[in-house]
């Protein structure tokens, strides 16, 4: 009998590229076959830190096709990156089609792309391949995008995607405020980069989604109720995680260092913080040293992921003079953790997060309140939910000259720690969002009915 055919192409990023594989992995325990299409460099990066006893399924097959840039030029200048992108892999990704299809015969039928690759829906209008769209972020990040023509229409921003008004605004009356000024193409680093995500990503991400028949997200049903009614289209089938599947390997960029976890053996039930800020975000030195004197001053036990220059991000940062002395053991620094692991040892007490998205529900789904630190992009939005709908986490204030303190770090750790009201609703908010992905329950439903489509669509060929 033949497989079904679905390709899957994600934006270039990490925690893009892991949401999209840990689909993919629920999409082939579900009988699908799956080709992933990654950048080389993402794919050469992906490979690298795949381990070798646990290859690609049999179902799953992985390949690569060229971003456009040259092999020496920064990948993580995410503006020259998108449009570069948006140049060349379109003819790429169509003889990448063409030749999967002239050999292969489990032709690529289906085809599920990142939002943010929205240019995808041309090549699948073009070769006629049914298209869905992947929403890596919070549903109601699409959201913003899918009401981009009422905005414009509101007076909330003007046809370049920059804000009018300085006003706090509502999708609906059902889904929480938000400030236009964090709308995540405003906060990408530089205006320049703002400009490209909107032309590039915003508006082509608005098509594609307009376009696909399903929208699947990484998201659940009782996290954003007001996005899902706003948008019914849109269906979250998470929370996506590698815990769900029979492998760990998602496609991280890094090795993770596994000594963590028996570091963590070590310490007292709930005691640990662990401080992750995805694969991203850089601190400038003073704010480095900041937080290292925090966790210093909190006397607890932390795990700190600390990417150095050895990852190649080009960060090297230095510790304040005797700390690894003072700290000894009590705390550990790992240049890239098995994150989801981490989130569910026993010995964690909290999370200090940049609140990406997958942070955000990793954290979530294993029930640990947020310490907030967001640096860009979604992060602001997805705070506000943390804190303010979901009350699951606490967010740290930057000062007058833009720092968050080493006295604010440990005191606002101090007072989540001590605040059971937060607890408590993490330790729900986990039940019900794990109890989505149970049997007959509301994001495997949405799993299966979109397995159900793509196989459906298949039997008419
Ligand atoms: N992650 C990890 N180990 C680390 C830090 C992060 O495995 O030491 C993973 C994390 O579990 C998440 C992803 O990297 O799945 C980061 O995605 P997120 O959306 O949170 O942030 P981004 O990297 O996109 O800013």
């Amino acid at each position: 009998m033949k497989n079904i055919h679905v390709l899957l192409i994600p934006y270039p990023a990490q925690g893009h590229v892991t949401s999209l594989m840990e689909a993919a992995r629920c999409f082939t325990s579900n009988g699908l076959k799956v080709t992933f299409v990654n950048t080389d460099f993402t794919h050469k990066r992906v490979m690298s830190a795949w381990s070798e006893t646990d290859g690609p399924s049999g179902l799953m097959q992985m390949v690569s096709i060229s971003d456009g840039m040259e092999p020496c030029d920064d990948r993580n200048d995410f503006g020259k990156l998108t449009k570069t992108m948006f140049q060349l892999m379109p003819t790429k990704l169509e003889e990448l089609i063409n030749d999967i299809n002239g050999k292969d015969d489990e032709k690529i039928t289906c085809i599920v792309a990142d939002f943010s690759m929205g240019w995808v829906t041309r090549v699948a209008r073009k070769m006629g391949i049914r298209l869905a769209v992947f929403c890596p972020t919070s549903a109601a990040v699409l959201a913003v995008i899918m009401s981009l023509q009422k905005l414009t229409v509101d007076g909330v921003i003007n046809s370049k995607g920059v804000p009018l008004k300085d006003q706090m605004i509502h999708l609906s009356t059902s889904m929480p405020i938000m400030n236009p000024a964090y709308f995540f193409w405003l906060c990408m680093g530089d205006p320049i980069t703002n400009q490209i995500f909107y032309d590039f990503l915003v508006v082509d991400g608005k098509e594609a989604a307009e376009d696909a028949v399903h929208i699947i997200c990484n998201s659940a049903m009782e996290l954003e109720t007001g996005a899902f009614a706003l948008f019914p289209k849109i269906l979250p089938i998470g929370p996506l995680l590698a815990t769900n599947t029979s492998t760990r390997q998602v496609g991280h960029f890094w090795h993770e260092d596994s000594t963590c976890l028996t570091w963590l053996d070590q310490q007292p039930i709930r005691s640990v913080i662990y401080v992750a800020f995805g694969s991203i975000t850089i601190f400038d030195q003073q704010q480095f040293e900041e937080l290292a004197l925090a966790l210093e001053d909190t006397k607890m036990p932390f795990l700190w992921v600390v990417r150095t220059g050895t990852s190649g991000d080009n960060v090297d940062y230095a510790y304040p003079s005797g700390y690894m002395d003072r700290i000894g053991t009590r705390g550990k620094m790992v240049s890239w953790a098995p994150q989801q692991e981490v989130l569910n040892h026993p010995a964690v007490a909290c999370f200090m997060s940049h609140c990406g998205w997958n942070s955000t529900m990793e954290g979530v789904s294993n029930g640990v309140p947020f310490l907030c630190w967001p640096y860009f992009a979604d992060q602001f939005f997805n705070k506000t939910y943390i804190c303010d709908i979901w009350k699951t986490g606490l967010g740290l204030k930057k000062d007058d000259a833009g720092v968050v303190t080493r006295g604010e770090i440990k005191n606002k750790t101090e007072e989540l720690l001590s605040n059971n009201i937060i607890k408590e609703n993490a330790l729900n908010l986990q039940e019900t969002l794990m109890s989505g992905l149970r049997a007959g329950n509301s994001s495997n439903k949405n799993l299966n009915k979109f397995v159900d489509w793509v196989k459906e669509g298949n039997d008419h060929m």
